[in-house]
């Protein structure tokens, strides 16, 4: 490929718009364009990577044993009613009528479709297991589409959703896919760790996501670093608190706080730590009013009370909210007399001897203890884990860390399978639901991630498995003839040879050509240029390392050979 015929319209400044590392850099190197908010265009080099993605994720989903299917984009509403979607999906989802006034909508993913196939088409358990999967264009009406390729509205996903008879083969069917998963992430070069994720209703340990260890992923993993725990923030658990020696309880004694709201501003007041008091705080399950009290210095995880709840939807309440359900103003909210259900952080029940909040404006008790002075009939963990916190398997201190979700797998039952009525006959003739599981991996999303995580401040370092092309060969003098005829030659052959090579042919300063070298990331680089003219000799740099070696033109094919095909 010759830089002087492909469009790579490289930039030199950063462009404005752009806030995260990977979407600067794919619009100054010239790997994306965009058209409107969240959506692309791919750009030669661009696509070279996702293609080198999609390979990777092709031969490791082939050799799982999922077969490659292409579903349409456009799907009629009638079939998202059907599975009780239409209206849960929200706005995310882009609907709109075709000529004949039917309603239709962009698929953002396809497990309707995917059910509705293989309901028509699958009826016996003889046909099963049955994995299928594609790789296509998702569209989601995102609330708000930002980072570039990281979060667009139009993206590439690869999507596989699977049959099974039994549980017990749904289950091998998920280790399958966990494994595949491995493999892709691995071979694609990126640092990453599967974290245990939410199962929303499901429950058991049948979801993981696959997070690309970034310091600006936008998710926070739970890890520890002794042994194999991991889990994202959501479902993240830690050792229960230690029950501590009992101490003598004080008196209850109520004292006047005046204007002192805040968890910070009382516990000043009183001379006490966050840690001596226990807030209450309203929260909205599903419009009902839920009280939970927690310890000071914790914040509530949202998806784990509402998993507690079993509710749909859990909102903080509003001060009107809290003062209509309790008839207490915020912040003076306090378990004693609460006349709303009440729920409590397990922490709560190692604490003796704490404040909280009198349920009347401007005053607090202290030395409150659970039993003694009201009680809690439910908790449970309900609170987001810090670095504080032990690990839930083996006591060890957590690691946060941040990282990006590429890749997502769960089991999904037969929630679909059962809206949709897609069902088989099993050994004994009797008709039973498929059991389903789910696993898509955002590949656009993958090389943004790529990027985030191996840049430096000149540009990509693209890992060799998903560079767009292994090597860029510099020709430093282009009105020169033997230095031209020496990077034409080598061109061709490696090119003749089945190698992807770039070769900077046009007429620009050295500096430029190795400054867009450099941003776009591309492993291996190539000079030819004086010194080759003077004493036969070529530099070969490695991009990630910065290592550069002179090396005798006729040594160069070996050598090149043996760093890209190792
Ligand atoms: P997120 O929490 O990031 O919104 P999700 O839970 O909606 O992700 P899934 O429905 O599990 O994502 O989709 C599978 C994969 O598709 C994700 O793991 C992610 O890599 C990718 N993906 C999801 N939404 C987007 C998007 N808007 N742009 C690019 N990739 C995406
Ligand atoms: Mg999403």
């Amino acid at each position: 490929m010759r830089f002087s015929q492909t469009l790579i319209p490289t930039l030199r400044e950063n462009p404005s718009e752009a806030e995260v590392v990977s979407h600067k850099l794919m619009l100054r190197a010239g790997f994306i364009r965009k058209l409107s908010s969240g959506v692309y265009s791919y750009l030669p080099l661009g696509l070279m990577t996702l293609r080198h993605i999609e390979k990777i994720v092709r031969e490791e989903m082939n050799a799982a044993g999922a077969q490659e299917v292409l579903l349409p984009m456009v799907q009629p509403a009638d079939l998202w009613r059907e599975s009780g979607r239409l209206q849960k999906y929200g706005p995310e989802l882009l609907r709109f009528r075709d000529r004949h006034e039917r309603e239709s909508c962009l698929g953002p993913t396809h497990e309707e479709v995917i059910t509705d196939l293989v309901r028509n088409n699958v009826h016996s358990y003889r046909a099963l297991p049955l994995n299928l999967y594609q790789i296509q264009t998702k569209f989601r009406d995102e609330i708000r589409p930002r980072f570039g390729l990281m979060r667009g509205r139009e993206f590439i996903m690869k999507d596989a959703y699977s049959f099974d008879d039994t549980d017990e083969a749904a289950q091998l069917t998920y280790e399958k896919m966990r494994y595949a998963y491995h493999r892709i992430f691995t071979r694609c070069g990126l640092a990453f760790r599967a974290v245990e994720a939410d199962t929303g209703t499901i429950g058991g340990s049948f979801s993981h996501e696959f997070m690309v260890l970034a310091d600006t992923g936008e998710d926070t993993l739970v890890i520890c670093p002794k042994c194999s725990y991991a889990a994202n923030m959501e479902k993240a658990a830690c050792m229960p608190p230690p029950t501590g020696e009992k101490v003598a309880e004080k008196p209850l004694a109520k004292v006047e706080t005046p204007g002192k709201r805040k968890v910070g501003a009382v516990t000043e007041f009183l001379r006490i730590s966050a840690k001596e008091l226990v807030k209450t705080m309203i929260f909205m399950a599903d419009g009902k009013p839920v009280a939970v009290l927690l310890r000071g210095d914790h914040e509530v995880q949202p998806v784990k009370l509402q998993n507690f709840l079993g509710a749909v939807e859990v909102e903080l309440a509003t001060d009107q909210e809290c003062f209509t359900a309790t008839g207490v103003p915020s912040g003076y909210l306090g378990p004693i007399g609460m006349k709303i259900p009440m729920v409590a952080d397990r922490e709560v029940l190692a604490m003796q001897n704490f404040a909280i909040g009198a349920g009347e404006k401007n005053y607090h008790f202290i030395n409150a203890n659970v039993g003694r002075d009201f009680q809690v009939e439910r908790t449970a963990d309900l609170r987001l884990i810090t670095e504080d916190d032990r690990c839930p398997l083996c006591g060890a201190g957590l690691n946060l860390t941040r990282g990006i979700e590429v890749g997502h797998i769960f089991k999904l039952g037969t929630n679909y399978s059962e809206a949709l009525h897609a069902v088989f006959l099993d050994s004994n003739g009797q008709e039973k639901p498929f059991i389903m599981g789910c696993y898509g991996i955002g590949v656009s999303r993958v090389a943004a991630a790529a990027i985030e995580q191996n840049h430096d401040k000149d540009g990509m370092i693209w890992p060799l498995p998903i560079a767009p092309l292994p090597l860029i060969i510099l020709n430093l003098g282009v009105n020169d003839e033997k230095i031209t005829t020496a990077a034409e030659s080598l061109y061709s052959e490696l090119e003749e040879q089945g190698m992807d090579v770039l070769l900077d042919d046009r007429d620009e300063r050295p500096g430029s050509k190795f400054k867009d070298a450099d941003l776009l990331g591309i492993p291996y680089r190539l000079t030819v240029g004086k010194k080759f003219a003077k004493e036969g000799l070529v530099e070969l740099r490695t991009r990630k390392t910065g290592e550069s070696v002179d090396i005798p033109f006729a040594e160069v094919r070996d050598k090149i050979y043996q760093m890209i095909n190792p």
